[in-house]
């Protein structure tokens, strides 16, 4: 009997369940990804021993071969790494919305995200999903423009230490997870944020 078993939490049903899982064979692994946890400080006191295990696999095994890496070059500062994001849902309407949203990121050296309807519309890149399906980012702030709070959405960005929601629904879920909250269309909203943000910042 194996005992001392690895137990997964791992997110089901689209996200609105959370089901534990184990395995009852060893080795036992388990992968975790990136940013969803914040990470602890190096500590060079700490050794790990690396173990090679032989897979013991015959290559006319694989079923699967990679033909070709193509490496996309980023603009700007990448979303992982972005202290500031400003994320558009559904509501931003247009690709053209979102270059309103790029104008005030860059101002605040931040990044767009998106929701995914965005990127299922192609107004945005897949590669800025955030979410279930996306990435997950946790980002000092996280201002959420026009974007409702579904479960998926809220899997890649709960880690944020700030989440700032604008939305003209009062009811909207996001504002359950916000820390702030403004009521209203952001196509009020961000021009005036975007022009107090200039003052401030002397640009
Ligand atoms: C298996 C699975 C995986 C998924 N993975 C992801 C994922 O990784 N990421 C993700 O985001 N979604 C994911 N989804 C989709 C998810 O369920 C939601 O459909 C999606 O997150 C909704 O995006 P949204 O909030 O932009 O759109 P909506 O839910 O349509 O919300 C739009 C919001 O915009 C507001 N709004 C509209 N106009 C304005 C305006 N002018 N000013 C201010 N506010 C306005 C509305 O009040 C509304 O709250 C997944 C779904 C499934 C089933």
């Amino acid at each position: 009997m194996v005992s001392k078993l690895l137990l997964q939490t791992k997110p089901v049903y689209g996200g609105n369940a959370r089901a534990i899982y184990t395995m009852e064979t060893l080795p036992q692994m388990a992968t975790v990804r990136a940013k969803a946890m914040s990470a602890l400080a190096p500590d060079s006191s700490r050794k790990g021993e690396v173990i090679t295990i032989a897979a013991g696999l015959d290559a006319s095994a694989i079923k699967t071969h990679v033909l070709q890496k193509v490496v996309q070059e980023a603009e700007g500062i990448k979303l992982e790494d972005a202290p500031i994001i400003i994320a558009g849902g559904r509501g931003i309407g247009s690709a053209v919305g979102f270059k309103q949203l790029e104008e005030l990121a860059q101002m605040l050296k931040g990044a767009v995200g998106a929701s995914r309807p965005p990127c299922d519309n192609g107004w945005v890149p897949d590669t800025i999903q955030i979410g279930l399906t996306g990435k997950i980012v946790s980002p000092d702030v996280y201002i959420a423009v026009a974007v409702s709070g579904s479960s998926q959405h809220l899997a890649g960005c709960s880690g944020a230490k700030n989440i700032i929601a604008i939305n003209r629904d009062p009811e909207a879920n996001i504002f359950k997870e916000a820390r702030f909250g403004v009521v209203g269309d952001w196509k009020k909203i961000i021009p005036a944020f975007q022009a107090k943000a200039k003052e401030l910042l002397g640009k």
